[in-house]
């Protein structure tokens, strides 16, 4: 099972807000982060950096790994996407200057990352790590799993 891309309209209605965002803090979103974010954004899922890089080669575009990697902290610094450390892939935010403490459930079966913001669900399990002599990085914690829609598709389809 495959996830559909974005639509266009949604794609390029999320990149608009996107770039008054940048507008408003005054940051630079250059061409290429632009490219990069309407990238990931399009995927509707987590994407790793090789698969930005081969994207951006078949619109004929000369990237490299480094100028990839710095659009994606670029974006990652304004909060425009989610870096998931354990898959080494970004996911785009559809909410920057949210307090990003919650949980992407990511579906194993259709690749779809569904990003919630809701910090009781992880705040409990921070505080609670302490006692294990652990420091969680910030950022979202990532769920595997099946997502509604695959739910639904296994138990009726
Ligand atoms: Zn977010
Ligand atoms: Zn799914």
């Amino acid at each position: 099972m495959r996830i559909k891309s974005l639509h266009p309209d949604r794609v390029r209605a999320w990149l608009a807000r996107a770039e008054a965002w940048c507008r408003a803090r005054g940051s630079n979103l250059t061409p290429l982060r632009r490219e990069v974010l309407e990238l990931v954004i399009a995927r509707g899922r987590p994407v790793r950096a090789y698969e930005l890089l081969d994207a951006l080669r078949a619109r004929g575009r000369a990237g490299s790994p480094p100028t990839v990697y710095r659009a994606l902290e670029f974006l990652e610094a304004e909060g425009l996407v989610h870096r998931l450390s354990a898959r080494k892939a970004w996911l785009a935010c559809p909410e920057p200057g949210h307090d990003h403490a919650g949980v992407v459930l990511s579906c194993r079966h259709c690749g779809r990352a569904l990003e919630v913001d809701d910090a009781s669900l992880v705040e409990p399990l921070l505080a609670r790590l302490d006692a294990y002599g652990f420091e969680p990085e910030a950022g979202l914690l990532e769920v595997p799993g099946t997502c509604d829609w695959c739910r639904q598709e296994r138990d009726h389809g």
